[in-house]
């Protein structure tokens, strides 16, 4: 299949994303978020998770309701919390690989985990070169998708209409907010394609795979998004419209 050349820029998430859910590094991020709670306010595990589910409800982050209320430092929270054996998990994808280097458009890696911990992964999976752009949790100035200040940011540090942006994603809020601030959005590993309507206001198309010769038929609506492979195919798609 030839690359496909489209105006779009496609932000991409990393965790649960580019790898399959629950098949990555990612969870042992997430108990690293639990030892870090129990050690900096002194509680035990499910009080910890407990004031997560707090902080995230109220600020939209564990660590931007560390900041808020405990003082505390996000760069030493970063490394602490990303300190994960990435490399051990992860594997060279070439599918992967492959799928990217077809996407054809602008692409930049989009998301809440630290600088370092992203390249680690993009490197792991043997695409760094092709998502070598990293727009991390640092560059959005610790404020978390879903939260629109990261999206904004990132719009205009690509000098992008919201409409010539897509936003990758397996969370549905991150895509949520993407369609609300009028870019493209497409939910990864779900059966639920989402993207703007021709009009811009935001509208939902239930995923279904093409059948092979179904493949690249004009005007077909029917988007299948269960694995980032077919990335291309949604990228295809959105620059037709
Ligand atoms: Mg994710």
């Amino acid at each position: 299949m030839e690359t496909v050349v489209v105006d779009l820029v496609a932000l991409i998430d990393v965790d649960d994303t580019l790898y399959p859910k629950g098949r990555g590094p990612f969870a042992l991020v997430n108990h690293n978020i639990d030892l870090y709670v129990m050690d900096m306010c002194g509680m035990d595990l499910d009080a910890a998770r407990s004031l997560r589910r707090t902080y995230i409800c109220s600020y939209g982050s564990t660590l931007q309701g560390l900041m808020h209320e405990h003082g505390c430092d996000p760069v030493h929270y970063l490394k602490k919390v990303h300190d994960v054996p990435v490399e051990e998990i992860l594997k060279p994808d070439p599918r992967l690989r492959e799928a990217l280097g077809r996407t054809g458009c602008r692409m930049a890696a989009f998301t809440n985990g630290s600088y370092e911990y992203a390249r680690r992964i993009l490197k792991a999976l043997g695409v760094d070169d092709i998502l070598a752009e990293v727009f991390s949790i640092e560059y959005m100035d610790f404020v978390p998708k879903p939260l629109s200040w990261g999206y904004l940011k990132a719009m205009h540090l690509f000098a992008a209409e919201p409409g010539r942006c897509l936003v990758v994603d397996d969370s549905e809020a991150n895509v949520r907010t993407a369609l609300e601030l009028g870019m493209h959005g497409v939910k990864v590993g779900g059966g639920l394609a989402v993207t703007t309507s021709m009009d811009g206001s935001p509208s939902l198309l239930e995923g279904a795979s093409h059948a092979p010769s179904d493949e690249g038929r004009a005007g077909s609506r029917s988007l299948s998004i269960s694995t980032i492979y077919e990335i291309p195919r949604v990228v295809e798609r959105l620059g037709c419209n």
